[in-house]
């Protein structure tokens, strides 16, 4: 398995950590499989009602959903929900036993597999967030974490 992040989806990083910082923030990931590459074409902001502090971050389930909704039709179906990223302050970001249970109860109840993608902020002299980030798959039925290395669309 691999993921691939487009140009737009790290874009949304870069602009979102510059925005808030230390702060958490984060937002869902869109995109589609191909054979064995989750390939991220679209990441979201939090949303306007979204809440961020400095060790927590729940985003704006409202907004979240209605853009879901609208790239899955804009797209003919093509781009769907596939996982789900936030930014934690660590160089070398790690999931919590929060992070991972909620990742388990993603794939449990979608019947999906789902990528969890945790972004260091907290390094600013980095030129790109996702070189200190983290991308875990996890599959329904298989109880194993696959930490994946991110392919960055040039
Ligand atoms: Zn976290």
């Amino acid at each position: 398995m691999n993921v691939l992040y487009n140009k737009s989806a790290l874009s949304v990083f870069e602009s979102e950590i510059s925005r808030f910082g230390v702060i958490e923030t984060g937002g869902v990931l869109l995109g589609w499989w191909e054979k064995e590459t989750l390939v991220v074409s679209i990441a979201t902001n939090a949303g306007p009602n979204a809440t961020h502090e400095n060790f927590y971050f729940q985003a704006d389930s409202n907004y979240i959903d209605m853009i879901i909704d609208m790239e899955h039709a804009n797209s003919n179906g093509k781009v769907n929900y596939v996982g789900e990223w936030h930014t934690h302050p660590q160089v070398n970001p790690q999931p919590s036993q929060v992070d991972l249970v909620s990742l388990d109860e993603i794939v449990e109840s979608s019947r999906k597999p789902n990528l969890l993608l945790i972004i260091g902020a907290i390094d600013f002299t980095q030129k790109k967030f996702i070189d200190q980030s983290i991308s875990i798959i996890k599959r329904p039925n298989d109880r194993r974490y696959f930490k994946l290395e991110p392919l960055i669309e040039n």
